[in-house]
C-alpha cells in the first residue's frame, strides 16, 4: 500500500507528465490546504506564494480521473479556492 506521502509525490509527477492545464501545482495546493486547516500559518504563508494556486483552475477536470487518492480534485480545487478566498 503506498504511504500518503508517496500518493502526493506521485500525483505530483503525474501533474508534471501530463501538464495539467492550468499548471497548478496540485499535490503542493492540497498540501498546504491540509496543513493551514490544522492551524499551520507557514503552510497558508506557502499556499499564498505558490505561482499558481487553486484560484487558478480552469475546472477542466483534468486531474480528476489522475489522483491516486480518488479524490475528486475539481471540486476540491473550488473548496480550496473559496477557503482562501
Ligand atoms: S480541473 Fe483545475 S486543477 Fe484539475 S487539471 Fe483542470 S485546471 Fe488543473
Amino acid at each position: 500500500m503506498m504511504s500518503t506521502r508517496n500518493k502526493w509525490v506521485r500525483l505530483y509527477t503525474v501533474a508534471v507528465e501530463w501538464r495539467f492545464p492550468a499548471g497548478i501545482d496540485i499535490g503542493a495546493v492540497n498540501k498546504f490546504y491540509d496543513l493551514a486547516k490544522i492551524g499551520d500559518d507557514m503552510a497558508r504563508e506557502h499556499y499564498r506564494a505558490l505561482e499558481k494556486n487553486a484560484a487558478d483552475c480552469i475546472g477542466c477536470g483534468h486531474c480528476n480521473s489522475r489522483c491516486p487518492f480518488s479524490v475528486a480534485q475539481m471540486e476540491r480545487m473550488r473548496e480550496i479556492k473559496e477557503y482562501y478566498d
